[in-house]
C-alpha cells in the first residue's frame, strides 16, 4: 500500500512491550512520540531503546519525538474526590487548605490571574469564572459544573501567561538531548521568542536538536506564520486548542494552520482525538474515519495518535485503521483537478498550484532549489515518472518537493542516519542512506539506478527525474534537475 501521509504513534503503557512495538512497526508507524508529561526519564529510555533495537532489525528509520509537558497548571490534591461542582455555586481555589477549597497545584500561577478571566478544567468540562483575586487564592463561581479530582488539568484561555520552562523541562530537554532523540515538541508555545529560550536551554546542555511548535493557545495566532517560521515542524494539538478557543474554530484553524506550515515547506502534524473511540472499541466511529481523512485532503504531513496507542485497548487495530483511511482519501483526487494535459496555456510553473489547489503564495518569492524543486514536479505532470529522486544534506530539498503533494513517490538519498529518521515526518518522503563517496553526477545516476533497482522502486526504462547540488563536493542546495531513463543494472562492475 502506498501511503504518503505519515502516521505519529504516542507511546505508552498499551505499546510498550516489545510484542505490541514490533507490530506497530509492521503496521506502518512512521515516526513516535514519547509524551513528559507521564511516566518518568527511566521508562521512556527502556521504552527508546527497545524501539531502536526493533526498528534496526525491521531496517526501518523511526525518529523519536520527545514532547515536553510545558507549562501545563493542574489541580492539587483533592480530598474526597471526584468533587462535583454544580453550576452558580462559589467556590476558593487556593493553598489556604482550608475544607471545601480547591487546591492549586502551582501557586505561582495566582500572581498571573485577574478577575473576570475563565479557568477550565479537566479539557474544558468545568468552567469558572473568577470573581477575585487574593494572596492565597481565588475566588470563582462555577459556569459548566461537573465532577473534578486530582491532578485534573487547568486551561486559562482568557491570562496573560508568560512562556515558562520549568526545573522538569530542564532535565527533559538535557534527556531529549542525551538519548539522541530526534525532535522536541514545545507545548504551548506563545511565539518565536519561546522557542528561542528552548533553543538557549538546548545550547546551555551542549546540543541542538529540531522543534516542533505545538499551535494550542489563543496567544499564539496572531504570530502564527512568525512561529511556524522559526519552528522545524508544527502541530495541530487540537486537544488544548479545542478548549482555549471555541471547539467551532477547530476546524478552519487546521486548515489555516496546514496552509502556513505548507506554505514554507514545514512539516504539520494533525494530532489529537483522531479515532478517540478506539481507546475502548475496535472500529472508530465514521466521523473519526471522516476526520482522518480531511485531514489528509487539507494536506497534513502527518496524523497523529495519542491515547488510541499509548493507553487504549486496541493500539495495533488503531494504526492499522488509520493507514488505511489514509491510503483511500490520497487515491481519490477531486476530478475538476485530475487532468492537467489538456491544458493549452502554460504560466511560469504551469499546473503546479492549480494541481494541488494551493495557496498562490507559493509560487513567489522562490529561491533556485523551490525552483528547480517546482520544475521536478511540473514535470512529473508531463512525463510518465516513476520517482522523484532527491540528494538532500538536511532534508530541505525533500520538504520543498513534498509541499507540491506530488503523486510520484519521492525517495531520498541522504549520508546522515539522523537526517534520513527526520525525513520520516515529510509527506511522501522515502528516505534512503547513502554510503557512497560521490564526486560526479554521472556516478549519482548509475548510483540511483542500482539502488531503485535493488529496492524494487523502478526497473529499467521507467522515467525517473533526479534533483541535485552540482558539483557536488562544493555540497550547494539544489540547482540541477535530471531527467533520465533507468539503466539496465551494469554487470560487470563491482
Ligand atoms: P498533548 O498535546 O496531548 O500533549 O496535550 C496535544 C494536544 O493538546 O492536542
Ligand atoms: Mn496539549
Amino acid at each position: 500500500m502506498d501511503r504518503r501521509a505519515k502516521i505519529v504513534a504516542t507511546l505508552g503503557p498499551a505499546s510498550s512491550s516489545a510484542d505490541v512495538l514490533e507490530r506497530l512497526l509492521e503496521s506502518g508507524i512512521d515516526v513516535v512520540r514519547l509524551n513528559m508529561s507521564h511516566g518518568n526519564q527511566k521508562d521512556h529510555r527502556s521504552l527508546m531503546r527497545r524501539l531502536r533495537r526493533l526498528a534496526r532489525k525491521q531496517d526501518r528509520f523511526v525518529p523519536v519525538i520527545i514532547d515536553l509537558m510545558g507549562p501545563r497548571y493542574r489541580l492539587g490534591e483533592v480530598a474526597k474526590e471526584p468533587r462535583i461542582l454544580t453550576a452558580g455555586q462559589e467556590v476558593f481555589l487556593g493553598t489556604r487548605g482550608r475544607e471545601g477549597d480547591l487546591p492549586i497545584g502551582d501557586p505561582e500561577l495566582l500572581g498571573h490571574l485577574r478577575a473576570g478571566e475563565r479557568m477550565l478544567i479537566d479539557n474544558g468540562l468545568v468552567e469558572l469564572e473568577i470573581l477575585s483575586c487574593h494572596a492565597d487564592g481565588i475566588s470563582t463561581k462555577v459556569v459548566h459544573g461537573g465532577p473534578v479530582s486530582t491532578r485534573k488539568g487547568i486551561n486559562l484561555p482568557d491570562t496573560d501567561l508568560p512562556f515558562t520552562i520549568s526545573e522538569k523541562d530542564r532535565s527533559d530537554i538535557a534527556f531529549a538531548l542525551r538519548e539522541g532523540a530526534d525532535f522536541l515538541a514545545v507545548s504551548f508555545v506563545g511565539g518565536p521568542n519561546d522557542l528561542h529560550a528552548i533553543r538557549a536551554v538546548l545550547r546551555e546542555n551542549g546540543g541542538m536538536m529540531p522543534l516542533i511548535s505545538k499551535l494550542e493557545r489563543a496567544a499564539v495566532l496572531p504570530h502564527l506564520d512568525a512561529t511556524v517560521e522559526a519552528s522545524d515542524a508544527v502541530m495541530v494539538a487540537r486537544g488544548d486548542l479545542g478548549v482555549e478557543l471555541p471547539v467551532h474554530d477547530v476546524p478552519v484553524l487546521q486548515k489555516k494552520i496546514i496552509a502556513a506550515g505548507r506554505r514554507v515547506g514545514k512539516p504539520v502534524i494533525v494530532a489529537t482525538q483522531m479515532l478517540e473511540s478506539m481507546m475502548t472499541q475496535p472500529r472508530p466511529t465514521r466521523a473519526e474515519a471522516s476526520d482522518c481523512a480531511n485531514a489528509v485532503f487539507d494536506g497534513a504531513d502527518a496524523l497523529m495518535l495519542s491515547g488510541e496507542t499509548a493507553a487504549g485497548a486496541y493500539p495495533v487495530k488503531a494504526v492499522v485503521t488509520m493507514s488505511k483511511i489514509i491510503a483511500e482519501a490520497e487515491a481519490y483526487r477531486p476530478p475538476s483537478l485530475e487532468d492537467f494535459s489538456d491544458r493549452q496555456t502554460a504560466p511560469l510553473l504551469p499546473g503546479v498550484s492549480e494541481q494541488v489547489n494551493i495557496n498562490p503564495e507559493l509560487d513567489r518569492n522562490l529561491e533556485i532549489p523551490d525552483v528547480v524543486s517546482a520544475a521536478a514536479v511540473y514535470a512529473t505532470h508531463r512525463l510518465d515518472v516513476r520517482q522523484i529522486v532527491a540528494f538532500s544534506q538536511g532534508g530541505f530539498t525533500a520538504r520543498m518537493i513534498a509541499r507540491y503533494r506530488p503523486r510520484t513517490p519521492i525517495t531520498v538519498f541522504t549520508r546522515d542516519p539522523a537526517v534520513a529518521r527526520r525525513l520520516q515526518l515529510v509527506w511522501g518522503a522515502r528516505p534512503l542512506l547513502l554510503e557512497d563517496d560521490l564526486q560526479h553526477h554521472d556516478q549519482v545516476v548509475k548510483l540511483v539506478d542500482r539502488r531503485l533497482i535493488e529496492a524494487d522502486l523502478a526497473r529499467p526504462g521507467d522515467a525517473i527525474i533526479i534533483l541535485m547540488g552540482v558539483p557536488i563536493p562544493d555540497r550547494p542546495l539544489t540547482n540541477l534537475m535530471r531527467a533520465h531513463r533507468v539503466r539496465e543494472l551494469d554487470k560487470t562492475e563491482p
